[in-house]
């Protein structure tokens, strides 16, 4: 029922995923088991309950679906695009011991097509009499966090440094894997419910948190994502050395402004934004692309369908392979010399733990350069570090409930969880919303 990716898309910027018609929706979802324990919903991180509207849609009832959806995960038009469902509600579905799994993202997609098509009702609106909320950073955590509050009518602001909403999935997650028009949708349900958002409004330290206590907000919420990108000093100060995030963001936004036509593009990295990248260099026209990662082939943290996406656009695997040194004309980048690594201490991936091998030296002429290395905490979540508990990178530290040590401050999404999915942000912005109702309430009664 699956069709494989197709690369011509890619290269006109257009969805791969193809919509289900009708009749393979009637026949997909009869392929349901009807599990009486679902485990399908407990398999999804943001509460979707496919178990229920998979139920919907094998009953002709598509717009109680589409309901089911929206209502349980405002982000389920993003997530019907992006969700990696063979490590989620896929993996878990029952009939998978038997024949492939349903296509559960598919009929997914069909239910908020149909849902948009036929214009169910909008979101109900928040009452707005439980109290104000700040959230800051309108990306899916913020949006799970906010819908979920709104429900329980609270009055919630999110603050949105960006002059529009949506997060990574708005500005880098490339149009081949997610079309505009899905994150634009879940907002609109958002906007519907009562929620403001204020844009263009950074958060950016204790004194902003105190501020926003003081303007009589009683919890506040941070999702504010991992926006700073690693960096190898080995291309600092070079004009054609780029890392992924300001990629990714050009590609989808101000294509005209990289021209990639017949150019050599090396992407370093072996993760699933690494292939993002150099998917999108190929889409952009690039010549040979280059993805250079110190883990070998069957070390690569992306996942196996997007290796194969990669092959399919011809990309050229470096794996096993380090930089060593810049071939350059003065700040332009025209070359790489490097050679083959082995690990040290086997398992251990760590930049360290790399040793070259000798005889292995080669050169690559290059013409761009995309670091895609990781993430980590935007300087913001540094600064509010002095009171904010953090580890590792400057990753959040959280209780059970997503509250942070610092009284009625609570944190989810990738700043606490280091990077993960989009449902996985927006489950936890829903649990943190669950705590946050919980402390409320429990501040009433001790008041
Ligand atoms: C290239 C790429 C591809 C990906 N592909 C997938 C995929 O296919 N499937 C999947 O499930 N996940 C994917 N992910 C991961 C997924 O996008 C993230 O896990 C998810 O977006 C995290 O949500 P978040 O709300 O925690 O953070 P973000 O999406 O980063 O949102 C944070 C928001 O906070 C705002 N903000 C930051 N600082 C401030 C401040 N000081 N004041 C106010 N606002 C602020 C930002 O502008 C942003 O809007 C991908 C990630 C990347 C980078
Ligand atoms: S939101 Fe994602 S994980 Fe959850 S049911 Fe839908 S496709 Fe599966």
């Amino acid at each position: 029922m699956r069709k494989a990716f197709d690369p011509d898309k890619i290269t006109q910027f257009q969805s791969m995923r193809e919509s289900l018609t009708l009749q393979s929706t009637i026949k997909e979802s009869n392929r349901c088991l009807l599990c009486f324990d679902a485990p399908c919903s407990d398999g999804c991180p943001a509460g979707t309950d496919p178990g229920k509207f998979i139920r919907q849609i094998k009953f002709y009832n598509y717009k109680g679906a589409a309901r089911t959806i929206r209502n349980n995960n405002i982000l389920g038009s993003v997530c019907a695009f992006v969700c990696p469902v063979e490590k989620l509600c896929e993996k878990a579905c029952s009939i998978k011991a038997l024949e492939d799994p349903i296509n559960i993202s598919g009929l997914q997609r069909f239910a908020i097509e149909y849902g948009k098509r036929f214009q169910i009702e909008p979101l109900r609106k928040s009452k707005k009499d439980q109290g104000k909320i700040a959230v800051i950073g309108c990306g899916p955590a913020g949006m799970g966090c906010a819908s979920e509050l709104a429900k329980m009518d609270y009055d919630v602001t999110i603050f949105e440094r960006e002059d529009k909403a949506g997060g990574v999935p708005k500005w880098n997650i490339p149009e081949f894997r997610l079309p505009v028009e899905a994150i634009a949708y879940d907002v609109e349900n958002l906007l519907s419910m009562g929620v403001n958002i204020r844009l263009n409004t950074s958060v950016e330290n204790n004194e902003a948190i105190s501020m926003l206590f003081a303007e009589g907000y009683e919890a506040i919420f941070i999702s504010t994502g991992l926006s700073v990108a690693f960096k190898i000093d080995l291309f600092d100060n070079y004009i054609n050395a780029v890392d992924y995030i300001a990629f990714l963001r050009t590609v989808k936004f101000d294509r005209e402004k990289i021209d990639l036509k017949n150019k050599n593009v090396a992407v370093i990295g072996g993760g699933s934004v690494a292939i993002d990248s150099a998917v999108s260099a190929k889409a952009c026209g690039a010549g040979k692309v280059y993805l250079i990662s110190l883990e070998h082939l069957d070390e690569l943290p992306a996942d196996r369908d997007e290796i194969e996406l990669a092959r399919k656009m011809n990309i050229t695997f470096k794996a096993g392979c380090q930089i060593n040194e810049v071939v350059a004309n003065e700040k332009t980048i025209t070359g790489l010399k490097g050679t083959e690594v082995e690990w040290i201490e086997p398992g251990n991936f760590s930049p360290t733990n790399a040793r070259k091998i000798e005889g292995t030296s080669f050169g690559i002429n290059i013409d761009f350069v995309v670091q895609a290395i990781g993430t980590k905490p935007g300087y913001e979540i540094v600064r509010f570090k002095k009171s904010l508990k953090t580890k590792g990178k400057g990753i959040v530290e959280v209780s059970d409930f997503f509250e942070t040590n610092i009284e009625g401050v609570f944190a989810g999404g990738d700043v606490v969880n280091a990077g993960s999915t989009v449902v996985q942000a927006v489950g936890e912005g829903k649990k943190a919303a669950l705590g946050i109702d919980i402390y409320l309430k429990n501040r009433g009664k001790k008041a």
